[in-house]
């Protein structure tokens, strides 16, 4: 592990509960599309070191996090917190499941189901140009209380026309899907709404965000003949969980 200093560029509140940080990228700072980083506030202990998902593809000038102000929580109230210049301490060693060379080649529709900020890492997805060339849909599924936690993801994608974005909204009424993706995923809600069937020979699938998501979404692709990678066989979908 390899320590750096970085600062905040902007620091936007988002949503109620959400701020976006644009952190510099100091010198030699690289990452893959869909890695997460570890940051820390200054000085702080080693278990007060957090990972965040990286929401702007390789090779960007920034490094963008959404970050979840977790009620009672040690450090993220602290984060989200931060102000424009602020120092931030951060691990030059990027790691992460939801790289898309990891899943098997071949795939036309890449589907991204998240929860809240779990959209971090599909937002760098969606937006990597490299990625967006390879698929014929990109259908991002994106698990939220309220509206308004839509929107700060709804503001960092590039529209086009290979990218579907969809809310689950378990809140507020008046959705085109309300309730939780794992039910509108098994009722077939989602799939009516992309106008696109899940199935192992085109689709591939990433899932970040809450566990409870993570495995009932899991499950039922399970269902379908799609599974992760395992032991040097390819598999069409990735998983990264938020906390067990
Ligand atoms: C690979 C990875 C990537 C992550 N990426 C992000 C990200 O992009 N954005 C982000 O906001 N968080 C992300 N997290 C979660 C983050 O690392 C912290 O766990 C979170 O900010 C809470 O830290 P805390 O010190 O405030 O809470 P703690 O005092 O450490 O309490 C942790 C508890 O808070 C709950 N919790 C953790 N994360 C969340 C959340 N997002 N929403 C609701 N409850 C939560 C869980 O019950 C967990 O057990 C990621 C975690 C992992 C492992």
């Amino acid at each position: 592990m390899a320590v750096v200093r970085t600062q905040v560029l902007e620091a936007v509140q988002a949503a109620d509960n959400v701020v976006a940080l644009d952190l510099a990228v100091p010198e030699g700072v690289r990452w893959k599309t869909g890695e997460f980083v570890r940051v820390a506030l200054p000085g702080a202990p080693e278990d007060a070191w957090r990972c965040y998902s990286i929401a702007t593809p390789a090779g960007s000038p920034v490094l963008r996090l959404f970050i979840a102000r977790v009620k009672g929580g040690k450090v993220s109230p602290r984060l989200c917190a931060l102000k424009n210049g602020d120092a931030l301490m951060m691990d030059t060693e990027m790691m992460g499941m939801l790289l898309e060379e990891r899943l098997e080649p071949g795939g036309r529709d890449l589907w991204l189901f998240a929860t809240g900020t779990g959209a971090a890492s599909f937002v760098a997805v969606a937006n990597d140009e490299t990625i967006r060339a390879r698929y014929d849909n990109i259908i991002l599924v994106h698990g939220v209380r309220t509206w308004q936690e839509t929107q700060y993801v709804g503001r960092s994608l590039t529209p086009g026309p290979t990218l579907q974005v969809m809310a689950c909204v378990t809140r507020d009424k008046g959705a085109w899907i309300s309730g939780r993706i794992p039910d509108a995923l098994a009722d077939g809600r989602i799939e009516k709404t992309a106008g696109l069937t899940l199935d192992p020979a085109r689709s591939r699938a990433m899932i970040c965000g809450n566990p409870a998501m993570v495995k009932a979404v899991r499950e039922t692709l399970k269902a379908r003949g799609m599974t992760s990678p395992r032991g040097g066989k390819p598999g069409q979908v990735l998983v990264e969980n938020f906390w067990l």
